[in-house]
This record gives C-alpha cells, structure tokens and sequence, in this order.
C-alpha cells in the first residue's frame, strides 16, 4: 500500500469540488511557493537552480507577484538580471549556450515549481491507481468529480504501468459514470435553459456547466 499520507489527501479530495489531481498538486505547487517566499529564497543552492532555470515560468512568477512575494523576487530576479547585463557587457549579446531556450537547442532549466508540480503529479497518479482497488475509496471516487480530461488520460497511460489489471478497469469505469452523471446535469440545464421550462425547479444541474469547464479543460489555474 502506499503512503497513508497520500490515501488520506486522496480521499479528503474526493470530498471536494473538482479534479481531485488538480487539487492536491495545485496544493502542492502553492506550499512550495509559500516556503520559497518565506525561506528557501536565501539558500545558496535554490538561488543557483533558479539562475540556471532564469526564473520561475509566467505563471509562477506572477503568482508570487500576486503572493506580494517582494523581497524574495527583488533578490532572486536582481540575480538573472545581473547575468543578463554581464553577458551584454561581456560579448554583446552573443548567445552563449547556456542561454538558449529550449525551441532553440539548448535546454534551459525547467521551472522550480513547474518540477515540483510535475513530480507531485507523478507521485498522486501512482498513489491513485494503488487506492482503486480499495472499495471504500472506489466508492468515494465513483461519489467525487472525477479526474479532468488531462489527468484522466495521463492517469491511464503513465509509465510504468505495473499490474494495470488491477486499476486501469475501475479508473475507466468510474470517470464513465461520473461524465456519464455530468452529461446528463449539462442536458437537463440546457432543457432549462428553454423559456417554456423557466419555472421548473432548479437543482444540481446548474453548476453542470462549471464542473464541464474543469473537467474539459482543468481546474482553474492547476494546469501548468
Ligand atoms: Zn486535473
Ligand atoms: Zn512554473
């Protein structure tokens, strides 16, 4: 079995509203960038790796931004900046190669918390495919929104795929029925929709469409 720290964030998940793995690694992303901001931002090491990856992504930047992460963000970003006039002052401009993006050939360090993000991911699919199996979990998974359509595909085809017999059936089964459930709240609001039925009851349907957004296209700002 695995870590009962996962099993228990997992179920808590199924608990709430949306994809259950955009939650738990957007969680993930936003402590990691709360303990950056707080303390990390001084480490020797942290400070080289974000050099070497010049910065955090778009979205990670301006979430710290919006963190009002200002002293971490001064520091970390005077770092990149001073690199960037060296090098102007050094060879003009001249690409060296480590200053390629990635398009270009030279690989660029991924974002800090775009690999964290990722390795969390990674960690949640095996540790969901371990808790299928588990009837009480099944349940609560069959009762929960699911996965989005990206960790719902991600979660089948994720190497390795050890013993897939004894969770690629059920996580099939189960986001059947949940989208199966879904499809049927989005047609019954669209019936709704329709003047001649304006006084009818209005029940669970009428958040189908925001449960539809997360599920087509993620949960809102988890995707990076
Ligand atoms: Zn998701
Ligand atoms: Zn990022």
């Amino acid at each position: 079995m695995q870590s009962s720290w996962d099993f228990e964030r997992l179920s808590e998940a199924c608990n709430k509203a949306g994809c259950i793995l955009c939650r738990l690694t957007g969680e993930t992303t936003q402590r990691y960038l709360e303990t950056w901001k707080d303390e990390m931002f001084t480490e020797v090491d942290v400070r080289a790796k974000l050099r070497s990856s010049r910065g955090f992504c778009n979205t990670h930047t301006w979430r710290l931004v919006q963190m009002g992460a200002s002293l971490p963000l001064a520091q970390a970003y005077r770092d990149i900046i001073t690199d960037e006039i060296e090098q102007l002052e050094n060879d003009g401009g001249r690409h060296r190669q480590r200053w390629f993006h990635p398009k270009n050939g030279e690989a660029l360090s991924p974002c800090p918390a775009c690999q964290q993000s990722n390795e969390a991911l990674t960690r949640f699919v095996f540790s969901l495919r371990q808790s299928l199996p588990e009837p009480s979990f099944y349940t609560l998974f069959l009762s929960s929104h699911g996965l989005c359509l990206q960790h719902f595909h991600l979660s089948c085809t994720l190497k390795p795929l050890a013993a897939p017999e004894t969770w690629l059936p059920l996580l099939r089964q189960a986001q059947l029925a949940i989208m199966q459930r879904l499809e049927a709240q989005l047609s019954e609001l669209i019936r709704k929709h329709d003047y001649r039925y304006k006084n009818e009851a209005r029940g669970a349907e009428m958040t189908s469409w925001q449960s539809a957004a997360g599920l087509v296209s993620g949960e809102e700002g988890s995707i990076t």
